[in-house]
C-alpha cells in the first residue's frame, strides 16, 4: 500500500513516562505503516527541558505558531518531589501553561463516546465540549491573610490619571482577601476561539457566567461575547443553522443535565476547570477525554486530557505489562492529522485520521479494551488487554479499512 502523503509538518511534542511509551507505540503501529509522516520533533521530556533550560518548550510553541498544528504527549509538571527525582536545577513551569501563554488560546475538551460505556447522566447522547478560558481570574489572583482588625480597600491608579478607591470590608477580626483580574484582550481572544471552534465543528455554543452577582466583572465577559458575536459571527452562525446563547451559570448547569449533548459550553477559567472534571467523569473516564488548544489566530494543539500516568510507568519499569488506555493520545494524533489534511487540502490524510478513530472505536465496540474501561462497561462481556495488544487490535482493523 502506498504511504499517504503530507505537505506541512506537524509539530510533534514528545513527553514523559507511560504516555511517552504509548507515544512511540502509537507511531510505530498506527501511523508510520500508513502515513509518510512529516513532523518537526520537539522532545518536551523533562530531561530535555532541563538540558535546554526549558527553551525547547518555547521553541515548540513558536513552531506551532509557524506551522499551525501541533500534537503533544502528556508531560510532567515538576513539583518538589520531581526536582529531586530528576535532579532538576529549577522547578520548570508547566509546559502546557507556557505553550498556552505563547499561543493565547482556549482549551476545548470533549469525551470520546462508545456504546458500551453509558454516561452517568441518562439523557446525554452526544458529547458535551467544554471550552475553558485558560487565563486569569483566581489562577492569577493576589491573596492576603488578614491578621487583625482593619480596613481592606480596592485601589486602582491609572497611568493617565484614572483612579478608584473603595472599601471592600472593615474587618472586625482576622479573615482572608483576594484580588483577581482579567483583560479585555484575553476575553476577546477567548470569544473568538469559541465562535471559530463552534463554526469549525458545526455545534451550538453556550456561554455562562454569574453576571447577576458579578455585575461588572462577569458582565464584561457577557458583553464582550455578545458584541463580537453580533459584529463578526451572527451571519456565519445563521448560515450554518447553529446558535449562540448566553445564560446564567445556574441555569446552564440545570440545562446541561437535562440536555442530550452535542454543543460547546464555554466557561470562565474556574468554572471550566471544575465543570470539565464533572463532565468527563460523568461521561466515563479521563482516559477517554480529548483536548485541543485553539488560538484566536487559528493555530491548533492536540493532546490527551490526562497526565503521564506515573503509577503505570513505575510498574512498566519493573517489567510488568501495563494496560494503560491510549485512546486520548490516539485521538490527539488523529485530530492533528485531520486538521493538517483540512488545512493542506489533503483529503486522503483527513480520511486516514477518520479511519484511525473508527478503527479505535470499533475495537472498543468489539469488547477489546484496557482495564480502566472494563469496569465501566454494560451490555457486553469485555476482554481486558495490555496497551500494546489493544493498539495491535486497532492496527488490524485500520489495515482492513485502508486496504
Ligand atoms: P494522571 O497521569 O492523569 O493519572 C491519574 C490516574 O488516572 C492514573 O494513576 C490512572 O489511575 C488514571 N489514568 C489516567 N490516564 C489513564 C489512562 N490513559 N489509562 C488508564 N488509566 C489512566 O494524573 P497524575 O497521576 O495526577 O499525574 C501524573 C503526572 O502527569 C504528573 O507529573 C503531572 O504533572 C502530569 N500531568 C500532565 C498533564 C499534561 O501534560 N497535560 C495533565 C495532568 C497531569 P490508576 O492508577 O487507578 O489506574
Ligand atoms: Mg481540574
Amino acid at each position: 500500500m502506498p504511504l499517504i502523503q503530507m505537505k506541512t509538518p506537524l509539530v510533534e511534542m514528545d513527553g514523559d513516562e507511560m504516555t511517552r511509551i504509548l507515544w512511540q507505540q502509537i507511531k510505530d503501529e498506527l501511523i508510520l505503516p500508513f502515513v509518510d509522516l512529516k513532523t518537526e520533533y520537539y522532545d518536551l521530556g523533562l530531561l530535555e527541558r532541563e538540558k535546554t533550560k526549558d527553551g525547547i518548550t518555547v521553541d515548540a510553541a513558536n513552531a506551532i505558531k509557524k506551522h499551525g498544528v501541533g500534537v503533544k504527549c502528556a508531560t510532567i509538571t515538576p513539583n518538589a518531589q520531581r526536582v529531586s527525582e530528576y535532579n532538576l536545577t529549577e522547578m520548570w513551569k508547566s509546559p502546557n501553561g507556557t505553550i498556552r501563554a505563547i499561543l493565547d488560546g482556549t482549551v476545548f475538551r470533549a469525551p470520546i463516546l462508545i456504546d458500551s460505556v453509558k454516561p452517568v447522566v441518562k439523557t446525554w447522547k452526544k458529547p458535551i465540549t467544554i471550552a475553558r478560558h485558560a487565563y486569569g481570574d483566581v489562577y492569577r489572583a493576589t491573596e492576603y491573610r488578614v491578621p487583625e482588625k482593619g480596613r481592606a480597600e480596592l485601589v486602582f491608579t491609572g497611568e493617565n490619571g484614572a483612579s478608584f478607591r473603595k472599601t471592600i470590608y472593615d474587618f472586625e477580626c482576622p479573615g482572608v482577601l483576594q484580588g483577581m483580574y482579567n483583560k479585555d484582550s484575553s476575553i476577546r481572544s477567548f470569544a473568538h476561539s469559541c465562535f471559530q471552534y463552534a463554526l469549525s465543528t458545526k455545534q451550538d455554543l453556550w456561554f455562562s457566567t454569574k453576571d447577576t452577582i458579578s455585575k461588572l466583572y462577569d458582565h464584561t465577559f457577557k458583553d464582550i461575547f455578545q458584541e463580537i458575536f453580533d459584529a463578526d459571527y451572527k451571519e456565519k452562525f445563521d448560515a450554518l443553522g447553529i446558535t449562540y446563547f448566553y445564560t446564567l451559570i445556574d441555569d446552564a448547569v440545570a440545562r446541561v443535565i437535562r440536555s442530550d449533548g452535542g454543543y460547546i459550553w464555554a466557561c470562565k477559567n474556574y468554572d471550566g476547570d471544575v465543570m470539565s472534571d464533572m463532565v468527563s467523569t460523568a461521561f466515563g473516564s479521563l482516559a477517554m477525554m480529548t483536548s485541543v488548544l485553539v488560538s484566536p489566530d487559528g493555530n491548533y494543539e492536540f493532546e490527551a486530557a490526562h497526565g503521564t500516568v506515573t503509577r503505570h510507568y513505575y510498574k512498566y519499569l519493573q517489567g510488568e505489562e501495563t494496560s494503560t488506555n491510549p485512546m486520548a493520545t490516539i485521538f490527539a494524533w488523529s485530530g492533528a492529522l485531520k486538521k493538517r489534511g483540512e488545512l493542506d487540502n489533503l483529503p486522503a490524510l483527513s480520511a486516514f485520521g477518520e479511519a484511525l478513530e473508527q478503527a479505535s472505536i470499533e475495537t472498543l465496540d468489539a469488547g477489546i479494551m484496557t482495564k480502566d474501561l472494563v469496569g465501566l462497561c454494560e451490555g457486553i462481556t469485555p476482554k481486558a488487554v495490555s496497551s500494546i495488544a489493544f493498539i495491535r487490535e486497532i492496527r488490524g482493523r485500520l489495515s482492513a479499512k485502508l486496504a
